[in-house]
């Protein structure tokens, strides 16, 4: 007898869009950005197509512009015109990123803006905060880089961020900055957890436009080895239980098996496809040997199927446009 139950039935092409289960919105997307202290007129970055560095006085534009693509965050990430062995520029109140917030505030009050709150934009020797000497040579040391992460985010909360994103990796950081947050009287500042972040090769066109290499080592002393699951599932327990308002998972589209099953914690998760993902997608499309924007949206759709409350994307400006486009 031939088959009773016939899946091609549900492919007809006018029943597939009203059995589809993923919808990638608007408001999933986070733009992330790259805020530069020290140039007067957006600079293209060679490794990430489409990006650009913006000097600090346009973001109130860049906002607008964002906000009149139907897009309700960014997170800003900043490039100071000075560093040094203790990231001072990383949290002075007129400081690249607090300059931007206030400016973002000022032209779309209603902007949701997330920081990247780290270190190593910041350091001279491009290190996550407070390097000295460790059992195994010079390394970030842990405890004494808490401090500097309380004051970069308490900088950002009074600047006007909504929500502040560690991203160093430090054990016991998000307990710490919620600490200093509430002594401050930053109670409503949300913290975004960078809790499940891996040591991936695909962080490399970052590193070109954000002027964060490092003089010496790597960071794989504090960022997970991508073969260890179980590791980054307590990873992110750890910072639930310290507080955390939202968790990450980071790269994206290489580890969906964590991202889904970090949704258990009942927490809202976001899943930040990084420069790494997105460049190999405009490099193959620029050579003709894929499309662009169905690979681009397939790539936010998956994510967004294995559970990304949050998908933080260089593609979101141009899948903003293209999913309006498609409704
Ligand atoms: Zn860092």
């Amino acid at each position: 007898m031939f088959p009773v139950r016939r899946m091609r039935r549900s492919r007809a092409r006018n029943i597939q869009p009203i059995l589809r289960q993923t919808h990638v919105g608007l408001s999933d997307l986070v733009v992330p950005l790259f805020v530069d202290h020290g140039i007067t007129a957006p600079r293209p970055i060679s490794s990430m197509p489409g990006q650009e560095r913006y000097p600090v006085e346009s973001m109130g534009r860049v906002a607008e512009d964002i906000r009149n693509l139907g897009l309700p965050a960014m997170l800003l990430f900043g490039i100071p015109r000075h560093k040094d062995e203790e990231a001072t520029g990383a949290y002075d109140e007129n400081g690249v990123v607090q300059q931007a917030i206030r400016d973002i505030k000022k032209a779309v009050p209603e902007m949701v803006v997330i920081t990247d709150v780290c270190a190593c934009e910041y350091t001279s020797h491009g290190h996550c905060g407070i390097v000295g000497n460790t059992r195994q040579g010079t390394d970030l040391l842990n405890d004494p880089s808490l401090e500097l992460m309380n004051r970069i985010a308490v900088s950002h909360a009074d600047a006007g961020a909504d929500i502040v994103a560690p991203s160093c990796m430090l054990d016991g950081m998000v307990a710490s900055i919620r600490g200093a947050l509430d002594e401050e009287g930053r109670e409503d500042t949300l913290i975004m957890s960078y809790s499940t972040k891996f040591a991936s090769a695909f962080y490399g066109p970052f590193r070109e436009a954000a002027e964060s290499g490092f003089s010496f080592g790597d960071r794989t002393t504090y960022q997970i080895d991508p073969a260890n699951g179980r590791e980054a599932i307590l990873e992110s327990e750890l910072d639930a239980a310290e507080g955390a308002d939202i968790l990450m998972v980071k790269p994206a589209g290489l580890y969906l098996d964590i991202l889904s099953e970090i949704t258990a914690s009942g927490l809202p998760v976001a899943a930040y496809q990084v420069s790494g993902e997105y460049a190999m997608i405009k490099a193959a499309a620029e050579r003709g040997w894929i499309n662009e924007k169905p690979a681009a949206l397939e790539s936010l759709t998956c994510i967004k199927r294995a559970g990304a409350d949050l998908i933080i994307s260089y593609f979101a400006r141009d899948a903003a446009g293209w999913l309006i486009e498609e409704q």
